[in-house]
């Protein structure tokens, strides 16, 4: 196995041949996502994405859970932009007003993850444990999920005042309904209604779920990569026939618009009453009720 180690968040293996693995390795956090972690994460997916040898991409992560989202507690997240080569087309990371959240998220997070999307070659993500938000954000884009019987998805942004993570693609996923219901109510989906609804393609023990993985990624490292290529670009330009890019588009400007109200009201980019009681601390938000 070939495991580089450059990146202090990221493992990026090559199990077998045509075959990268990326692994989340910040379990400590349960893979919280800084401006740090995504670029990395985005490095990885680039070295694969040019290696010719590479024909099939797994997302995996390291420690109980798949990842809880973005780091909430990230200090100085205007300023962290500039310590990485951008890869889109933003600036005005440090602006005033709404324009460097705005600048920031379309970078790392809509960004990032419409750029994993388009990738042409196959990715599977493999899902362990809570996959929260921000998690959302890493699995979605991916063309396959496979989860583990413990996995469980939730978008709970509606609790902290905004509607829904910056790359909202719930109704592509779960279907108009039941992306309502896990957003209105910011409930989670376990495995099996993923599985029902056609969120994941399969549902594996959680000590089944590496293997899985890679059976699933060896049967395809056997098919032609440029078929591969255009039979995912086929199937994604079926979801942008139904608009998906512009409804997203509009979902992203409405998030700017949820975080502007609350840093007006509280310096926040999220309703500090929604988020639990240590990140309040740790963020150093106070509360007003009367708000
Ligand atoms: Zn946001």
């Amino acid at each position: 196995m070939d495991a580089k180690t450059d990146f202090t968040f990221i493992l990026y293996e090559t199990p077998e041949e045509g075959i990268a693995r990326i692994v989340l390795n910040r379990p400590k956090t349960a893979n919280a996502q800084d401006t740090q972690f995504l670029y990395e994460l985005n490095a990885a997916f680039d070295r694969a994405a040019h290696d010719e040898d590479i024909r099939v991409i797994i997302l995996a992560a390291n420690g109980k859970h798949f990842s809880s989202g973005h780091d909430l507690a990230e200090k100085h997240w205007h300023e962290n932009m500039y310590d990485h080569d951008t890869v889109g087309t933003m600036c005005g990371f440090t602006c005033a007003g709404a324009e460097a959240q705005m600048s920031r998220e379309e970078e790392i997070y809509l960004g990032f993850s419409e750029r994993w999307r388009n990738i042409p070659k196959p990715t599977i993500a493999a899902v362990q444990g809570k996959c929260i938000a921000g998690g959302l954000m890493l699995a979605w884009p991916c063309d396959l999920i496979i989860a583990s019987d413990d996995a469980s998805f939730t978008d709970p942004t509606v609790s902290f005042g905004v509607g829904g993570v910056e790359y909202f693609t719930h109704f592509w996923e779960v279907g108009a309904r039941k992306a309502k219901e896990m957003l209105f109510t910011s409930d989670s989906l376990n495995a099996e209604d993923a599985l029902r609804l056609g969120m994941v393609n399969q549902v594996v023990p959680r000590e089944e779920l590496q293997e899985a993985a890679m059976v699933m990624a060896r049967k395809i490292a056997t098919k032609s990569r440029f078929a591969l290529k255009l039979t995912k670009k086929a199937i994604n330009a079926c979801q942008d026939a139904q608009g998906r890019e512009l409804a997203m588009d509009n979902a992203f400007h409405l998030h700017q618009l949820a975080h502007t109200h609350w840093l007006k009201l509280y310096d926040s980019l999220l309703d500090p009453s929604g988020l639990p009681e240590a990140t309040q601390k740790a963020l150093g938000l106070k509360v007003d009720e009367a708000k």
